[in-house]
């Protein structure tokens, strides 16, 4: 009997001929890998020479936002047929790889892209009522529509489906004057990536009368909004993160996402959002082990190339043993989730374990590239600085492990 073989892309048309060494870029179309191929292209030319300047002063290369935005990679016309309408979204597995490939570059541009592409447009998506989506979803396809995703706050991180203080307090009648229906927010949020060029902040608020989790989209200059970025981190330097005040902010009840109703609706968003983290964690392996390899392959000591050495082999198979285990988990989350099995603690476990696998990864390539491993010249030291955010934000490894302990177990070991 004849045996059937997947289709095999032969290494000189692959595009991660090094970091996929079994094939999983097999599954994407010849289309995709084309759009994949014109992102490749951009941040080799464009965005790698600026990284390690950029990441050093502590600012995003703002330049590189437009000609980003302009490569069409959210719902690219040639692949759904219908420019920036997202009628027929691109298929996951290329949205994972488009992760893949920014992440493999840099975590901050992964990070910055997904805060629309992932964060915000998931908040639409799962938040919005029909009406409300047909308005906005295709403006935030198109990126004319930017905004954040601004849930975490000063005193609430892992416990803020119980600890959100932010509130919010409806206006109606002549109460609300001649702004009508009308809600007040007051509180303030942590963290909030990419709030300083956003057009709206989807913020997070406790409704003061019923007790629930609602959301909102607050016009960033709106009276009652002040961003302040925070400084002094050490990793994700490029990624711009503020912290924001609301203090007695209105927001029309038009602007309300009609369907938060509770802090369920919230996980719902969460549990879609943390595959794409699993994804970029995946990416920065991959991207880590690159800069590790091509490293070693140049420089020689006792006279020898260090790749040539046994214990430097061993890490590096180390660190493909382990991109391969990010990438195939990341794949195959990513099948189940386009069948439609979203479950919580399947993109937990995910992003639980591609985070271990990327923090292992980043170390060994700091450490094989010695001494210049902690230069920002060789790449390594970016990538192996920037992991600690990812392995810590949208869940850190000891929430994730809880929300699969809690589907293993059926005991929920949170408290509250
Ligand atoms: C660079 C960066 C970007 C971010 N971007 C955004 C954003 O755009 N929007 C947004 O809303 N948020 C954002 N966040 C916030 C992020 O999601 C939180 O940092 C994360 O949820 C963890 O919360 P925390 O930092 O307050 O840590 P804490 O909750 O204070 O946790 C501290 C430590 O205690 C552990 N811990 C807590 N509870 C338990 C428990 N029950 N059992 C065992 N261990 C426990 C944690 O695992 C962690 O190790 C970002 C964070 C970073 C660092």
């Amino acid at each position: 009997m004849p045996v059937e073989t997947a289709p095999q892309t032969t290494a000189q048309e692959r595009l991660y001929s090094v970091c996929d060494y079994y094939d999983a870029e097999s599954l994407l179309t010849d289309g995709e890998r084309k759009v994949l191929g014109r992102l490749r292209e951009f941040l080799d030319t464009q965005a790698r020479p600026l990284l390690a300047d950029y990441w050093e002063r502590g600012e995003f290369p703002d330049q590189l936002a437009r000609p980003l935005i302009d490569l069409d990679l959210m719902e690219p016309a040639e692949l759904t047929g219908v420019p920036g309408a997202g009628q027929t979204p691109a298929r996951g597995i290329y949205q994972g790889f488009r992760i893949f490939e920014l992440a493999r570059t840099d975590a901050s541009l992964a990070t910055w892209y997904t805060a629309q592409a992932g964060l915000f447009r998931t908040a639409i998506r799962v938040g919005a009522s029909a009406e409300q989506q047909a308005d906005w979803m295709p403006r935030v396809i198109d990126f004319s529509l930017k905004g954040v995703f601004s849930l975490t706050e000063p005193e609430s991180g892992s416990d803020i489906a119980g600890g959100l203080a932010t509130t919010a307090r409806r206006e109606k009648g002549c109460e609300a004057g001649p702004d009508g229906d009308t809600w007040v927010l007051d509180g303030a949020k942590r963290w909030i990536g990419g709030a300083a060029t956003a057009d709206v902040l989807a913020v997070f608020a406790r409704d003061v009368a019923d007790g629930q989790v609602k959301a909102f989209l607050v016009d960033r200059e709106a009276a009652g909004v002040t961003l302040e970025k925070i400084h002094g981190k050490t990793a994700l330097r490029m990624m711009q993160n503020a912290h924001i005040t609301l203090d007695g902010v209105r927001v029309p009840e038009a602007r309300r996402l009609h369907n938060v109703n509770s802090f369920r609706d919230v996980a719902a968003m969460l549990r879609a959002m943390r595959s794409d983290v699993a994804w970029i964690a995946a990416g920065i392996a991959a991207g880590a082990f690159e800069a590790a390899l091509r490293y070693v392959s140049g420089r020689r000591q006792f006279g020898r190339p260090l790749a040539s050495f046994q214990l430097v082999q061993e890490k590096l198979a180390r660190m493909l043993g382990n991109v391969t285990s990010a990438l195939s988990l990341v794949v195959r989350l990513t099948e189940q989730q386009e069948k439609g099995i979203y479950r919580d603690q399947d993109s937990a476990l995910a992003k639980m374990q591609t985070s271990l696998l990327m923090r292992e990864t980043v170390a060994l390539a700091r450490e094989v590239v010695g001494g210049n491993g902690i230069m920002l010249a060789a790449d390594v030291a970016r990538f192996h600085a920037d992991a600690e955010a990812v392995y810590s934000y949208e869940g850190t490894h000891e929430i994730n492990a809880l929300i699969v302990g809690r589907a293993l177990t059926g005991h929920s070991a949170f408290t509250h």
